[in-house]
């Protein structure tokens, strides 16, 4: 095929193109036709929100045949000159001079027609949905935050470690893990003679990762400084707008680095991205802002600006009795913060980001570290607007004593850890970080409710399409 260019590059480099010939390719996105027998095709390629729009002669004998067959959703390789357009909301238009119909798309039964379909709807036909405005424009957005995150990284000289997607450490996570099996394999794994493992195809119960950052502090703990970005899985069977079972984390790991450190990265981190889409995203940005949430310039121009707040889950507690909402889940020291009581703070508290440090020992892992009142641990989590929780991190236990015993009062199994207490022993050092869940960051940064729509294709239970 003969190349064409990205429409996209035609509408950044206008000037250059003007008057030039060139050919583009993509999909109708609407057709329409003047009484003067002129057609006006919109056509989309994917490379940026806008579509070109085409001008088509009908009196043209080389373009009749084909414009005869032109319908929403077909897919189209046009030559023509770029001109200026007199049409409002775009600088230039594209008059076709050669027009080859790629693939027909039968208007009965095309399902994306011109009206404004509801999520739900798109979510079933996953193969077409990227093609509207809102899935494009997630997927953009998506993939600009994806390279920005390794950006942020390497150029802070922080490693990128692949940890494994297949766990076989026992309680990770605990009731939320999926299994891995083997269906039929029924041998003796190779290599071990034990009969514990007979039929397990790794020699034990093995499970699809939750998070890779107990893998991370081993590399942490050598390369000072590194990070993962990959799939994690969650048997969450909570059907709730920002779960899924399958979502992409993003994990660093510091060495000689305290909660402080942590806690200033994680901020300079969700400032860098939001930087990046506010820069790079613009014309997706003001989509989302039009189409989906009014207030999102607003509340992405303040996270560039101000500082996010930062309280103590003490505090945190305090300010949610003291502000007399009535709440479904009761606030009590010691009980979790549930989305309800999260939105409270950012939403009507502080409007902004709020970072709540120190929270009751009981209420997370083994791996986090005590701080010295004995009943809290060095634990971060970053609450936004509109999303809630959107990092969760700590500074980890690096005295052997403390985390032995707090893996014995959370009777965590001491055979699967010995290596991470070997961490301890061989050289420990404080050492921090955090989890942040791609999903949603990008909920936050575009707006949507759900956290479904920010995925190309979500696995939540019951589903598992496409
Ligand atoms: P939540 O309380 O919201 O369920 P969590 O405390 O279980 O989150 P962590 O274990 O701290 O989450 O994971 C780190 C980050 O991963 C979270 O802050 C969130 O951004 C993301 N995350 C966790 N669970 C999910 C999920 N099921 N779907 C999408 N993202 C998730
Ligand atoms: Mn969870």
């Amino acid at each position: 095929m003969e190349k064409g260019e990205r429409i996209g590059s035609l509408f950044r480099d206008d000037q250059k193109y003007l008057n030039k010939e060139v050919r583009v390719n993509g999909w109708v996105r609407t057709r329409r036709d003047s009484r003067a027998g002129v057609s006006f095709i919109e056509l989309n390629d994917g490379s940026c929100l806008k579509s070109l729009q085409l001008v088509v002669d009908f009196h043209d004998p080389s373009l009749q045949e084909t414009l005869t067959r032109v319908t929403t959703g077909c897919s189209l390789s046009v030559k023509g000159q770029v001109v200026p357009s007199p049409g409002k909301g775009q600088s230039i238009e594209l008059h076709a001079r050669e027009m080859t119909l790629l693939g027909e798309a039968d208007p009965a039964g095309y399902p994306l027609q011109k009206k404004r379909h509801s999520f739900e709807f798109l979510r079933q036909i996953a193969h077409l949905r990227p093609r509207t405005n809102t899935l494009g424009a997630v997927a953009r957005v998506r993939s600009r935050i994806s390279h920005a995150i390794h950006q942020f990284f390497q150029e802070r000289h922080f490693f990128y470690i692949q940890t494994p997607i297949i766990t076989a450490s026992d309680c990770e996570g605990a009731g939320e893990v999926f299994q891995v099996t083997a269906p039929g394999f029924s041998g003796e794994p190779a290599g071990r003679e034990e009969p514990a493992g007979k039929g397990e195809f790794f020699g034990k119960p093995a499970y699809l990762t939750v998070s890779g950052q107990l893998q991370a502090e081993i590399y942490a703990l050598a390369l000072g400084k590194v990070y993962t970005f990959g799939p994690t899985f969650r048997a969450e069977n909570s059907n709730t707008s920002r779960h899924l079972a399958e979502f992409w984390m993003v994990e660093p790991e510091m060495a000689f680095c305290d909660l402080a450190e942590d806690l200033r990265v994680a901020e300079e981190f969700i400032r860098h991205l939001v930087e990046v889409v506010l820069r790079d995203c613009a014309e997706d940005l003001d989509f989302f802002t039009r189409f989906v949430e009014s207030s999102l310039p607003q509340v992405l121009e303040q996270v560039h600006r101000e500082p996010f707040e930062v309280i103590t889950y003490t505090e945190a507690v305090h300010l949610l009795k003291k502000s007399r909402e009535s709440f479904v889940y009761p606030v009590q020291w010691g009980n979790d913060l549930q989305a309800e009581h999260e939105r409270h703070l950012t939403e009507n508290i502080f409007k902004k980001p709020v970072a709540v440090i120190h929270f009751p020992r009981s209420l997370k892992p083994f791996y986090m570290r005590v701080n010295d009142d004995g009943e809290t641990v060095a634990a971060m989590d970053i609450l936004v607007p509109g999303t809630g929780e959107i990092i969760g991190g700590s500074q980890r236990e690096e005295r052997t004593e403390v985390l032995l015993e707090q893996m014995q009062r959370k009777l965590v199994p001491r055979e699967s850890y010995e290596w991470y207490v070997d961490l301890r022993r061989y050289g420990s050092v404080p050492h921090s970080g955090f989890g942040l869940g791609l999903e949603r960051l990008v909920q936050f940064v575009t707006g949507l409710p759900n956290i479904r729509e920010v995925i190309p294709f979500p696995r939540t239970p019951g589903h598992a399409d496409f």
